[in-house]
């Protein structure tokens, strides 16, 4: 092999390694056209196969490719470079970067990294910390009438992740555990994941870090000290000392315990230490649902925090008070919001209405009166489809991406005709994925109302059901629904949700126009997400903290049609989509019928006869909804929100 082409297969590797493919098309193309590469494959393992046929096909690939590949490495080269080292450290217990990486369940996973793909754009030094998972989250297949789960087990050589060489340990269960530190590139920034499946660990530290949100309270109390605990050490031991730690939800709050200790072990009071600690941490919290809180027996967490109580030089029953909400009544769990208020400076909840609601769900907490919203974003450039990019930068121009107002104002200059060429094309990529997977033909000149997320039960995936005649009227008049979503696999309610979907979809009433794609993941998510005429979410009202996936629909040009809840509640504006309007009644079965006709009646008198009007007020519609969400949903305004309100201010302290 020549130097030069040695030079060209090294920054291949460093292209296909940094998931900056994810969201960069011109790296993607390159990588895709690599011999052997296919969409459910990771390029590093498409790589690892070419190392081991005869080196001149990979070599004559590299040669043929060379501009290309040389002007890509250049670019991500620049990119890595005008970042420092990172000033904010970002906790979460998932991160969903490409649907070949299993590392996320739903919502907060996707948030969590977009947040990473934001800042790598805005050049904002932050590092991401998380666990990870050898057979990560399920992968689902519809079988007999209901879901069934399969895991995949994940090679981190072949992810893309690096060994940084690093181990650190953690006690758990008396015991200390040997976590290996994993190096993931998203393009700027840097994301590391701790990986107990070392050798020198028992079988049962070994599986810590098995899959995501399985297994008992144990088994997730061990999870959450490895990614708080472990990342604050690997932070350390890789020489890392950010000013901010940013904590995604209450999972990673044993952090603060650690950064506590830290403190007096060097010498600070334990009220310097606090104060000291307050001044470096930010807490987001993502439910307003009181069951939705992470929260441990205090049997189970005791033997746990027994070392963090010695190193702070306090009685344990104080650390525990720390960790208690009154709400929680006489048994007194440990609840892991309870800490992450009680002893980080700042928080926040994910839209306005929820930060609203958290004051209130959390009041017994002083600090709580203090919660203020940062409403999430979605990464625009991996939720736009590749072909209506091209579009927004041609007529646009540049800032789009990150919500630049004077961009989205130019929006009138797309025509009508530019909107449905795209919308064609999506519908029918849609259609394809929906005919391949579940067998149903749906019709092209139809309307394509979405609905997707996890069939958690308060987001009633059912609801259309409860109005069988208003949705029998939906579906003669041109109507098709595509459904797709994961139950937890322990939730028992989700996954009978998701098999009254599939009867219905292969009931008569149907007709052949209500499907549901199975294995919900970002290669689906996009899919559907373009494909789409119009977004559906009928959450129970305010139990959707913000919801992220009618903000990537709306970005894709597809109209919104939503209870007002979360995101929606925030930014609806009268002529941007369609509001379904409460039910004031206290009776849940009362309101849901009436939210459910609600919603048939503006899918039949408002939305349909829209869709299948042909002056153009459809593309109206889109065009002064684009105006006005351009600029408030992508994670780009959302990361820069957080800069400004926190992690400057913070960071100057
Ligand atoms: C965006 C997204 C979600 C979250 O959707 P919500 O509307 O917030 O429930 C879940 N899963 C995937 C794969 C996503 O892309």
């Amino acid at each position: 092999m020549t130097e030069m082409s040695a030079a060209l297969e090294e920054a291949l590797g460093v292209l296909a390694r940094n998931h900056r493919w994810t969201w960069h098309h011109p790296t993607r193309r390159l990588l895709e056209a690599l011999p052997g590469s296919a969409p459910d494959r990771h390029p590093v393992a498409t790589l690892a196969t070419l190392a081991t046929v005869p080196s001149e096909v990979l070599e004559q690939w590299t040669t043929t490719h060379a501009g290309e590949i040389a002007g890509l490495y250049a670019e991500l080269t620049t990119i890595r470079d005008a970042v420092g080292p990172p000033q904010v450290a970002y906790f979460s217990p998932e991160f969903g970067i490409a649907s070949q990486l299993p590392q996320y369940s739903g919502g907060l996973g996707i948030l969590a990294g977009d947040h990473l793909k934001a800042a790598s754009d805005l050049a904002l030094p932050l590092v991401g910390i998380g666990l990870l998972y050898r057979q990560g989250f399920f992968r689902q297949e519809i079988a007999g009438g209901g879901q069934v789960e399969r895991y995949e087990t994940v090679d981190p050589d072949t992810s893309g992740a690096v060994d940084t060489g690093v181990i650190v340990t953690v006690p758990v269960a008396g015991a200390d555990v040997a976590a290996r530190v994993w190096r993931q590139e998203i393009g700027a920034t840097p994301l590391l994941l701790l990986d107990t499946d070392v050798e020198s660990n028992s079988v049962e530290a070994r599986s810590i870090t098995d899959r995501l949100y399985s297994g008992d309270r144990r088994h997730r109390l061990h999870q959450e000290l490895i990614l708080g605990v472990g990342g604050v050490r690997a932070l350390r031991a890789l020489g890392l000392a950010p000013t901010v730690y940013h904590l995604n939800e209450g999972h990673a709050c044993f952090l603060l315990l650690e950064l506590l200790a830290e403190h007096v072990d060097a010498g600070s009071t334990l009220a310097e230490a606090r104060a000291a600690v307050r001044a470096a941490t930010l807490f987001t919290t993502h439910t307003p649902v009181p069951a939705g809180i992470d929260r441990f027996d205090r049997d189970l967490v005791r033997g746990e925090l027994a070392p963090w109580a010695r190193r702070l030089g306090i009685d344990l029953q104080v650390l525990l008070g720390w960790a208690t909400m009154r709400e929680d009544g006489d048994t007194k769990p440990f609840n892991t919001a309870a800490l992450a208020l009680e002893l980080c400076g700042q928080a926040n909840g994910v839209s306005q209405l929820h930060a609203t609601v958290s004051r209130q769900l959390f009041a017994s907490i002083p600090r709580a009166a203090a919660i203020t919203g940062i409403t999430n974003g979605v990464h625009a450039r991996t939720w736009v489809t590749p072909d209506l990019q091209q579009i927004y930068d041609e007529v646009l121009g540049s800032g789009w991406d990150n919500g630049a107002p004077e961009a989205w104002a130019r929006v009138g200059a797309i025509t009508d005709a530019m909107f449905a060429s795209i919308r064609t094309v999506a519908r029918g990529e849609l259609l394809d994925i929906v005919a391949v997977t579940t067998g149903a033909q749906l019709d092209p000149q139809g309307c394509v109302i979405g609905f997707a997320r996890r069939f958690a039960t308060y987001k009633r995936a059912g609801l259309l059901l409860r109005d069988p005649a208003g949705l029998a009227r939906a579906l003669d008049n041109g109507a098709q629904f595509v459904f797709a979503g994961k139950a937890h696999p322990a939730d028992g309610e989700g996954k009978a949700l998701l098999a009254e979907i599939v009867a219905f979809a292969e009931s008569r009433h149907a007709g052949g126009r209500v499907v549901l794609v199975p294995d919900y993941d970002i290669t689906i998510a996009q899919a559907l997400y373009a494909g789409s005429d119009v977004w559906l979410n009928n959450p129970i009202r305010p139990r959707e903290a913000c919801g992220t996936s009618g903000e990537k629909a709306a970005l894709n040009g597809v109209l919104n049609c939503s209870i007002l809840d979360g995101w929606w509640a925030d930014w609806y504006a009268d002529g941007i989509g369609w509001a379904i309007p409460n039910s004031s009644a206290t009776d849940p079965e009362e309101r849901d019928d009436t939210e459910a006709a609600s919603l048939l009646r503006i899918v039949n008198d408002e939305v349909l006869p829209r869709f299948f009007d042909q002056s153009g007020a459809w593309w109206d519609t889109v065009r002064r909804m684009l105006e006005h969400l351009g600029p408030l949903v992508t994670a780009g305004r959302m990361v820069a929100e957080y800069d400004h309100r926190f992690y400057l201010p913070m960071g100057r302290r």
